[in-house]
């Protein structure tokens, strides 16, 4: 994953919603992640203008059986030019990633915007 652009720093209600959002759905682990969103902090790490963030859980949070290195993409409403994902590492979340397939980032998306398959 790419390097933090910034100092770790609380997140904006808009980077909680998003990965509140895109750990919804009902994955095995998904109650750890959920807890792990409390206190964490973020640090962006991408400037082309997605906003894509590293994530930083507190190291009490409790760790997460989901073995998997990311969560089930979401998509853009719209005619899905864009999809989200939370990277995840030994159960823990590490990054939120965004990604405009248009070519035009857009920031962090709203989470009304995104659909699950
Ligand atoms: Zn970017």
């Amino acid at each position: 994953m790419a390097q933090d652009l910034e100092d770790p720093r609380p997140p904006t209600a808009k980077e909680v919603a998003l990965v509140t959002f895109l750990a919804s759905e009902d994955l095995r682990g998904a109650d750890e992640l959920r807890a792990q969103i409390a206190g964490m902090t973020v640090a962006r790490n991408c400037d082309c203008g997605c906003e894509s963030f590293s994530i930083h859980v507190r190291d009490d949070a409790p760790s997460s059986a989901w073995s998997h290195a990311a969560t089930p993409g979401a998509y853009g409403r719209d005619g899905r030019l864009l999809n989200a994902f939370l990277f995840t590492r030994e159960g823990r979340l590490v990054g939120a990633e965004i990604t405009y397939h248009d070519g035009t980032a857009r920031g962090v998306p709203d989470v009304d915007d995104l659909q699950f398959y």
